[in-house]
């Protein structure tokens, strides 16, 4: 099973990512854990493009090119290999952050399915967990972690984050079968709980 976890910067996501691959592996799945940008060596080498020279160094077009390419890279080296040998796969991250993210900029929802399309056939998670955090909280917990660089391409304002967590909140209504919003607030134990539960139908 390939499962994706979205959210803003700061709900979590990473540290849960953990969480929930140790809880499945404590029932006996072969379980990956992998991130975007990023999941395998040439998709961590555009990671670097993408996450330093600021957020002008890339137009909007080009960096949702450079995030598609990195995708593409990923399913083939890393994702299908590892569900071609019954792993599950847990990213940190996947298409949904580019239709969140890339799709604020030049490019429309649809650009974006379609560079989807040409660059990985399509390919989608069997469900996506989408970590939500009031307004205020995903912020203050992301500037705990990283101080004033809370935004790691930068340059980015509240505005924009405000409008990339509605993104994801109008995929998942969307897309009920594949999304599940889960909230991310609370003691960590009983998140990764929360998790689980939407995995429920899909567990062996
Ligand atoms: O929170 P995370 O560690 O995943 O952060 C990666 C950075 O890349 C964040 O600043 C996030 O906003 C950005 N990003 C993006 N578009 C994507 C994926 C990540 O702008 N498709």
């Amino acid at each position: 099973r390939f499962i994706t976890l979205e959210g803003g910067e700061g709900a979590g996501k990473s540290t849960q990512l953990h969480a929930l691959a140790a809880a499945l592996r404590t029932r006996g799945l072969d379980v990956v854990e992998t991130r975007e940008p990023g999941g395998s060596e040439g998709a961590e080498a555009i990671r670097a493009l993408l996450l330093t020279g600021g957020a002008d160094r890339w137009s909007a077009r080009a960096e949702a090119l450079l995030f598609a390419a990195a995708r593409t890279d990923h399913i083939e080296k890393t994702i299908r290999p590892a569900l071609a040998r019954g792993a599950w796969v847990l990213s940190d991250r996947f298409l949904d952050s580019s239709r969140a993210y890339q799709g604020q900029g030049a490019l429309s929802d649809a650009d974006i399915l379609a560079l989807h399309r040409i660059g990985s056939e399509g390919f989608l998670p069997d469900r996506t967990l989408f970590l939500t955090l009031p307004d205020g909280e995903a912020e203050a917990r992301a500037r705990e972690r990283d101080g004033d660089a809370a935004d790691r391409i930068g340059g980015r304002d509240q505005n924009f984050h405000r409008a990339v967590a509605s993104a994801f909140a109008r995929f998942a209504t969307e897309e009920p079968a594949r999304f599940r919003a889960i909230d991310a607030s609370g003691e960590a134990g009983a998140v990764t709980a929360r998790l689980l539960d939407a995995l429920a139908d899909l567990l062996p």
